[in-house]
């Protein structure tokens, strides 16, 4: 069987093709953007805690009745002002753990908390299943920790990474996931659909013809609170990468040269990861970034 646990169909299926015949993994990589991936992600964990075997949640058993998600508890890495992670809905057996509201990364803590949560035994008899729904923001130290449950998973645990940038993780960390990819073309658009994103791409479509200084002014928005700084620029350099690739597959059928073009799209990368996971600073990755887009497309 190919590495991809859903095949070419529909990530979904694949998913409840596999609880229902108890073939499911120790560890997942959910790879999309947008909504799809993660709201997959939750299905899949209330259908793994689900009594009725049917690879989806049945709605009906008492597992699915705790398991419905209510208002979420909000989360805080430290632990100060809201726990490490949130069961979903207020099943003993599933964790969600995702970044703090005022954080720049997961914090290694809730990666252990996490790990002690697996190491207790199952409340409800079932699996226990945790998702980290925003594992693009797990830094070195925490993929770290995390190998360990990776390395040696507790009996019937399931592990869900989601993220839209896989190649932001170890290859440890990704090498020991099965992964499940979610179609492009149908996160694509929805993510370029936001204002914001809409804004970023018709500035980047005019950046070639930008001076040096409005690029300045551009990269001194990223300013400001660390953690929302952060996030910006991880969507500046995410709606650019995306854009950047549709431009360049343009320019290549045209016969344009666009090493260029890839030669920015390895910038980007590097500007991702120095944001994400060195805690570098945002204005100063927002510049490198920007002017790797006007290399690229003057
Ligand atoms: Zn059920």
């Amino acid at each position: 069987m190919a590495k991809t646990a859903s095949g070419q169909g529909d990530p979904a299926h694949g998913l409840a093709e596999a609880i229902a015949a108890d073939r499911v993994h120790s560890a997942y990589l959910f790879a999309g953007g947008g909504d799809e991936p993660r709201d997959t992600a939750l299905s899949f964990v209330r259908a793994l805690a689900c009594s009725s075997g049917l690879g989806t949640p049945c709605e009906a058993c008492p597992a699915c009745r705790r398991s419905t998600p209510g208002d979420p508890v909000e989360i805080d890495g430290s632990g100060k002002s809201g726990p490490l992670y949130r069961h979903v809905g207020d099943h003993p057996d599933l964790v969600w753990v995702e970044r703090g509201a005022g954080d720049t990364r997961v914090r290694i803590g809730q990666v252990r908390a996490l790990q002690e949560a697996f190491r207790l035994r199952g409340v409800e008899g079932g699996r226990r299943a945790a998702v980290i729904a925003d594992a693009e923001w797990l830094n070195h130290e925490s993929q770290n920790a995390l190998l360990r449950i990776l390395e040696e998973p507790p009996a019937r645990t399931t592990l869900v990474l989601v993220t839209p940038q896989p190649a932001g993780l170890l290859a440890t960390v990704r090498s020991r996931c099965q992964r499940v990819r979610f179609p492009v073309d149908r996160n694509g658009p929805a993510d370029m659909q936001s204002d914001e994103a809409l804004e970023i791409v018709a500035r980047l479509a005019s950046v070639g013809r930008m001076g040096v200084p409005d690029i300045l002014d551009w990269a001194e928005e990223y300013r400001g609170p660390r953690a929302i700084a952060a996030a910006a620029v991880v969507e500046l350099i995410g709606v650019g990468t995306q854009w950047l690739h549709s431009t360049t597959c343009e320019a290549a059928c045209a016969g344009d040269p666009v090493d260029r073009r890839l030669a920015a799209w390895t910038t980007l990368q590097q500007c991702r990861k120095s944001v994400v996971q060195r805690n570098a600073n945002p204005q100063m990755v927002a510049e490198r970034a920007l002017f790797a887009f006007q290399e690229a497309l003057s």
